[in-house]
């Protein structure tokens, strides 16, 4: 594999001796991880070799078939490469879990950092999720619905958007989009598309996005940057900007083997780590001096929606949920978080949020695919189990032969874990996997 001629010059002044070995880490193979979801535990791949920054993060010797596994399609764990697993260790170090009401994802999907913030957060904590590119936020919400936690608002916006919640949110995460140089191993089309004009504009929009994030973060809050790139426009130059205007100081970051800090954050590098290359860095927005409103937070006002009111029947998650109709569509959302969500109604674009429930036809109201992931789900829904070969069957979108006594919604679970619903009618069960879900089983992915 041969790159671009600035970024060798570039890397080579950078690490100088290290880096005919960095070059040659860069076409090696990549190390396959994943990170085990700690609402669903099951004993897949817990006995891996564990990433050294991060619990639920796991080496695999090789590169299994994550499509013919079920228990993947049942969010039991999230494929992701090693590095990004780090942002587990700002968050321990530095962000007082208990006292999180409100976080923000900013650049969210495909949601790899999204489903570890929602692991690593205490239940009384609202996790919001933005991706603004629409095809993007759509494999988002399907990656935090698989993973099954229903403190969650997905939007649809650009970050400029979250200046209207001025200092509202305790923590925000900013994995910027960036020229991709980390991904080079994984992706062709990064080192195709890669130009120093292109670092230019990343590191311009860059900017602009950590503009709106700080404006929104909570004085006091904790700011965690990120890039998958090592140009130093689009990493310490970031950081540095905002140290530089006073707004914010950077935090220590916790020491590991092979990983580089300086005074900014960390870099990995794939042939000290083994991961991907990253940046990270932690900030502090510094409380203003200056003005007494900079540090009032945006409050939100009491609800005025009256819950929507289901049968018990109809309610198929336990525990204290209120019920939003919207249309014909039924969702559900912890209580505690009632006036958050209608703040955020108010304001930005939310295409999901805690749970949906179901659709109303007539007057039945059917159930929607997201209950099965759903960790509230009640534990008396009627429910079939499957072998391997029944679950690839089921995922594959057709119909399964069923006992003729069953009727109606039953769920389909595979060793304790659903992957989805169906309707058992005449002993055959019609699938109502998602469509757009469904597997192919020519993919060996
Ligand atoms: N955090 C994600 C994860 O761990 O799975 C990866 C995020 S990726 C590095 C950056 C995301 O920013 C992409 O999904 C991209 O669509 C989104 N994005 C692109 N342009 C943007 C913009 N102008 N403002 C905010 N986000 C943008």
């Amino acid at each position: 594999m041969s790159f671009p001629a600035d970024f060798t010059h570039r890397m080579t002044a950078q690490l100088g001796a290290e880096a005919p070995d960095f070059f040659q880490a860069l076409t090696g193979v990549p190390p396959v991880s994943i990170r085990l979801n700690p609402f669903k535990p099951s004993q897949r791949f817990q006995q891996d070799v564990p990433v050294p920054w991060c619990t639920q993060g796991r080496y695999l010797s090789e590169r299994p078939s994550f499509t013919r596994d079920p228990f993947f399609h049942a969010g039991c764990y999230y494929v992701q490469e090693a590095s990004s697993m780090y942002v587990e260790m700002i968050v321990r170090e530095h962000v007082d879990v208990s006292g999180v009401r409100f976080a923000l994802d900013l650049c969210a999907a495909p949601g790899g950092k999204s489903t570890h913030l929602r692991s690593l957060l205490p239940s009384q904590s609202l996790l919001v999720c933005n991706e603004v590119v629409p095809q993007r936020n759509f494999i988002l919400c399907e990656n935090l619905v698989k993973w099954g936690h229903p403190g969650i608002v997905v939007t649809r916006n650009d970050p400029e958007d979250f200046t209207q919640y001025a200092n509202y949110f305790d923590l925000i995460l900013v994995d910027a989009p960036c020229s991709g140089e980390g991904m080079f191993r994984k992706d062709p089309i990064a080192v195709k598309e890669w130009s120093q004009a292109n670092v230019s504009l990343c590191a311009a929009r860059q900017s602009t996005i950590l503009e709106s994030a700080l404006a929104a973060l909570f004085p006091g809050g904790i700011l965690i940057y990120s890039t998958c790139t090592w140009s130093e426009d689009e990493d310490e130059q970031q950081v540095k900007r905002w140290v530089d205007e006073g707004l914010v100081e950077v935090l220590s970051l916790p020491v590991f083997d092979g990983i580089e800090r300086n005074d900014y954050g960390a870099r990995f590098y794939p042939h000290r780590v083994k991961g991907e290359g990253f940046f990270i860095s932690a900030m502090r927005k510094k409380a203003s001096t200056d003005s007494i409103l900079n540090t009032q937070r945006r409050k939100s006002k009491p609800s005025k929606q009256k819950p929507f009111g289901l049968s018990e029947d109809q309610k198929y998650l336990a525990g204290d949920f209120f019920y939003q109709r919207q249309g014909d569509d039924v969702w559900a959302m912890p209580t505690h978080f009632k006036d958050l969500l209608e703040d955020l109604q108010a304001g930005l674009r939310v295409v999901y949020s805690g749970c949906k429930i179901g659709t109303f036809k007539g007057k039945e109201l059917l159930p929607s695919p997201e209950i099965a992931w759903s960790i509230h789900r009640k534990n008396s829904l009627p429910f079939i189990p499957l072998d391997l070969s029944l679950a690839l069957q089921y995922l594959r979108g057709e119909a399964l032969p069923v006992d003729p006594y069953l009727k109606g919604w039953m769920l389909l679970v595979y060793e304790g874990y659903s992957l989805g619903w169906g309707k058992a009618v005449n002993g055959r069960l019609n699938n109502a996997y998602p469509k757009e879900w469904r597997i192919r089983m020519d993919v060996n992915r």
